[in-house]
């Protein structure tokens, strides 16, 4: 075992131990295809303006049938405050058209399949593989990319998500991975946050090298 997957497994342990519960930021209430749709809706965009969003979304279109034959105009009105409303307006209506159509209403339990869907790359199809499936699957979000980089696994300066996701997938148990993607979200929010990470008295700082720099 190398000096980085022991480290990377003090940290695993440690984020058990913070939350013991890893759940997903997005509230999709265990339908797979709501999780598709809220994954895509949440690039640039907080998860919980995602949710109060999805509330109406999911009222007005409660599948992937009803929202394959929404109003392109009206759909966009709903997802406007998400931001990039009309890509994301016509990815998930594409998207649930191609589930309804090719899947009966399910999604592909795999990554090429669902990156063949309108809207999907690797953070979604991971999202989805992980959660849904509990495959392996790092989700390289703003979080997970920023509090590995300082946890030293990687230079700082490294942002590409999918170099990211190839050397943490080497580093994390892969049983462990998708709730490990979780609880970075939660613990970016808590304490390594982008601005102001609170370093003294982090429960991590004795496996980051970002402390050790200070
Ligand atoms: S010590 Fe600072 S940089 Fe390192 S994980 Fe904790 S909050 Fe983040």
């Amino acid at each position: 075992m190398t000096k980085d997957q022991k480290r990377a497994l003090c940290v695993v342990q440690k984020l058990k131990d913070l939350y013991p519960d890893a759940v997903c930021a997005l509230h999709y209430e265990g339908d797979p295809w709501r999780l598709l749709v809220m994954a895509r809706l949440s690039a640039q965009c907080t998860d919980a303006r995602v949710n109060i969003v999805s509330e109406e979304l999911f009222d007005r279109y409660p599948t992937p049938s009803a929202m394959a034959d929404a109003d392109l105009e009206e759909l966009e009105n709903i997802l406007k405050p998400c931001g990039l409303y009309h890509a994301k307006a016509r990815n998930v209506k594409e998207a649930s058209r191609i589930v309804a159509v090719r899947y009966n209403g399910s999604i592909p339990d795999n990554m090429d399949e669902l990156l063949a869907l309108p809207g999907v790359g690797r953070k979604i199809a991971n999202l989805l593989l992980g959660d849904v499936f509990h495959k392996p699957a790092i989700v390289t979000d703003t979080h997970c990319i920023r509090i590995c980089g300082r946890l030293g696994f990687y230079p700082e300066s490294l942002k590409v998500p999918y170099q990211v996701e190839k050397i943490l997938v080497a580093l994390i148990p892969p049983e462990d991975s998708s709730d490990f993607c979780h609880r970075l979200v939660m613990f970016g929010r808590d304490t390594c946050t982008a601005l102001s990470p609170k370093c003294p008295g982090c429960p991590l700082s004795d496996c980051c090298e970002h402390y050790h720099k200070l």
